[in-house]
């Protein structure tokens, strides 16, 4: 006579067995290597749940902002790109100070990071001199920022301050680590 425990082991077996005999028939060449089990994770997320994994995992907010802190405590430093207009400088005359980041941007001078300034200004004199008027920190313009051992177009950094490239999300992230950082 099988416990009652038994046989719904048995049932539970029974349906990834069948479960599993779906997924062979709908991905026919799908076994056996690590992608194919986050390919079978996911079929069987979407199966079980109803809706659609996630599969990129930098949609996930906390997801940069935790690699953010991570990386900074590993190096004790990180590199942080931030543009120009828009971001530091009124260039239409809109009115707004930037306050806000550029404070941001001198908390992460106090905390030891690295700040390039990356703008499509021409004058680079002028930003250059604004910068230093206006107590707004940096290491360079538009120079590149972390060093890659081979050569790239792209300007990498470990986040990028940019009215036009989610300033918001960036923002408070780079917040996030300067408040967490201060008060460890
Ligand atoms: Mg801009």
């Amino acid at each position: 006579m099988k416990s009652e425990k038994d046989l719904k082991k048995m049932e539970n077996n029974k349906k990834f067995e069948d479960l599993w005999e779906d997924f062979r028939i709908e991905n026919p060449n799908s076994v056996g290597c690590f992608r194919d089990q986050y390919v079978s994770f996911k079929w069987l997320y979407e199966k079980l749940v109803g809706e659609s994994h996630n599969t990129d995992e930098y949609l996930i907010p906390e997801k940069s902002r935790d690699r953010l802190v991570s990386e900074y405590e590993k190096y004790g430093s990180l590199t942080i790109g931030f543009d120009f207009d828009g971001t530091v400088h009124d260039y239409h005359k809109t009115g707004a100070t930037y306050e806000q980041v550029r404070q941001l941007l001198r908390e992460l001078k106090d905390i030891g990071c690295t700040l390039i300034c990356w703008t499509a200004y021409q004058d680079l004199s002028f930003v250059a001199k604004f910068l230093e008027e206006n107590n707004i920190p940096f290491d360079g313009i538009n120079t590149n920022g972390i060093k890659l051992p081979w050569e790239s177009k792209k300007p990498f950094f470990s986040a990028l301050l940019d009215d036009r490239a989610g300033l918001i999300q960036v923002y408070n992230d780079l917040r996030y680590l300067v408040d967490y950082i201060k008060n460890k």
